[in-house]
């Protein structure tokens, strides 16, 4: 069985690829779309309730910016995002990051988020030509850059991580704390894919440089998109059986340990364990391996 929910690989919307270089059809889309302004840290203005909720602005009274087709809604309405400072003067609107919302929007939302700060971060750092440092402008209703000098496009770029659930022979799992992180705060490992790699080997790789154990066979669990700023968390589960090989690579795992299902429940309620939150793909590795949800984390 694999991961069911998680927080942003949900919702459904039509990005509507095929229409994304027919310009009259974009400005067309534009007149009458919700524009989602997106700032340079990745933050939307959004209302925050027990129910958060994006707030959009009319693509009239829109901020100059990069602007990003979104898609269409099952009713058809269009979305953009805005790559600019969020305005001033929203009414109930808080500029707000997708760490702190990303579990709570509703499905539409969760995806319209994820896909206009993922989009907002590209064009930030892509400005320029890799090939020869001109500056590149932006066609395909933002999806595509362009070099000014040599017509070289460029496309949204993605840095694939692997990251693993690993239990022992007796279904332990093993949770680490990162040397920069908080005392207590524990997580499962993760690590960039390098070139020349599968995800497989990836994840054989990471967990032996990180805690030093071998693991048998890797099951992928799913995967979710996150943008802080391009990454794409591939989720997996895998066993080791010789536990005793465990060696932390003490420059990047301050600390790990093996729980059973009770020992985690007890440290989580107990806070003697903060667990990642419910917008993380590690979050929902855990609980899938605990059978239930689990008490308490260290976000929001
Ligand atoms: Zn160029």
């Amino acid at each position: 069985m694999t991961l069911g929910w998680l927080a942003l690989a949900r919702g459904d919307i039509d990005r509507m690829a095929e229409r994304r270089r027919d310009e009259d059809w974009v400005a067309a889309a534009w007149a009458g779309s919700r524009v989602l302004v997106v700032d340079d840290k990745g933050r939307v203005p959004v209302r925050l309730t027990d129910r958060p909720e994006l707030v959009y602005v009319p693509s009239r009274t829109a901020p100059k910016g990069e602007r990003v087709l979104l898609g269409i809604d099952e009713d058809k309405i269009a979305y953009f995002a805005v790559c600019a400072p969020i305005p001033d003067g929203i009414p109930d609107a808080e500029p707000t990051g997708l760490r702190r919302i990303g579990a709570l929007l509703a499905d539409v939302e969760s995806t319209l988020m994820t896909q206009a700060v993922a989009m907002a971060a590209w064009h930030g750092a892509h400005r320029f030509c890799p090939r020869c440092g001109a500056p590149t402008k932006a066609i395909a209703a933002g999806h595509v850059r362009v070099c000014t000098e040599d017509g070289g496009e460029q496309y949204p770029r993605l840095d694939p991580a692997v990251i693993m659930l690993v239990a022992d022979a007796d279904d332990r799992v093993l949770l680490a704390r990162g040397v920069s992180w908080p005392e207590r705060r524990a997580s499962v490992l993760a690590g960039f894919i390098e070139p020349g790699e599968s995800m497989e080997q990836a994840v054989a790789r990471e967990v032996k440089e990180e805690v030093g154990l071998d693991v048998g066979e890797v099951t992928y669990m799913g995967s979710q998109p996150w943008p802080m700023p391009q990454s794409l968390m591939l989720g997996f589960s895998c066993r080791t059986d010789d536990v005793a090989k465990l060696k932390l690579d003490k420059a990047e795992i301050a600390e790990a340990y093996w729980y059973t299902r009770d020992e985690l429940k007890a440290a989580a309620l107990n806070r003697d364990v903060l667990l990642p939150g419910r917008v993380s793909i590690a979050r929902q590795l855990i609980e899938h391996w605990y059978g239930a949800d689990l008490p308490g984390s260290w976000g929001l």
